[in-house]
């Protein structure tokens, strides 16, 4: 399955993506751990982006692309992939779109973490990376509502909104189910039921 996980910093995407790679046997990429990791490495790319991490901003839609593009094309992906952290963008969504066109391939679903923004700012003053400061966690925030919000709309006929208040493991159950009735719907009819 090829599935895209949106939802504003602090959600659990990461958390999330970790437990539902392991259970579909997909490799889960997240773009803010490709950019820390370049960052660690101080590669180019690495350099280019730490601002924009440090800042709270997003790293330039062509920058994002590009990294996004290559680990794509790693053999690893060929059963499917689980992204996190992006398209953080229309422009990015087209991006991978084209991506994805050049081989014949398509995602699957968009699952979408919600939770009010008092929790997901709380969570993230108990984290500490270096850019969970509360200026920087407010504009992040600020970012996801302006920028990625879109995206829901953009992506309506793949979205599987799934409640993400609750235990890591109610929450996983929560996105697999809302997954396998994707697939069972696929095959019949009453997978909106489920969804949300
Ligand atoms: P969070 O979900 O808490 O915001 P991430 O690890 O997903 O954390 O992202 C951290 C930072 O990495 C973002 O604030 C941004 O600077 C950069 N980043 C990650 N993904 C993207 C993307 N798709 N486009 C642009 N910048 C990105």
């Amino acid at each position: 399955m090829r599935i895209v996980l949106i939802g504003p910093p602090g959600v659990g995407k990461g958390t999330q993506a970790a437990l539902l790679s392991r259970r579909l046997g997909i490799p889960h990429i997240s773009t803010g751990d490709l950019f820390r990791d370049h960052v660690r490495r101080r590669t180019p790319l690495g350099r280019d982006a730490q601002r924009y991490l440090d800042a709270g901003e997003l790293v330039p839609d062509h920058v994002t692309a590009g990294m996004v593009r290559r680990r794509l094309e790693e053999p690893d992906t060929a059963r499917g992939f689980l992204l996190d952290g992006f398209p953080r963008t229309v422009r990015q969504a087209r991006e991978l779109s084209a991506i994805l066109a050049e081989t014949g391939a398509a995602l699957d679903a968009v699952l979408e973490l919600t939770a009010p923004e008092d929790v997901v700012v709380a969570r993230l003053r108990g984290r500490g990376r270096p850019d969970d400061t509360e200026e920087v966690i407010r504009h992040r925030q600020t970012v996801y509502r302006r920028r990625t919000a879109p995206l829901l709309a953009h992506y309506a006929v793949l979205l599987l909104t799934v409640n993400a208040v609750g235990t890591v493991e109610d929450i996983g159950d929560r996105a697999l189910t809302a997954l396998a009735d994707l697939s069972a719907g696929a095959a019949g009819a009453g997978a909106e039921d489920g969804a949300a």
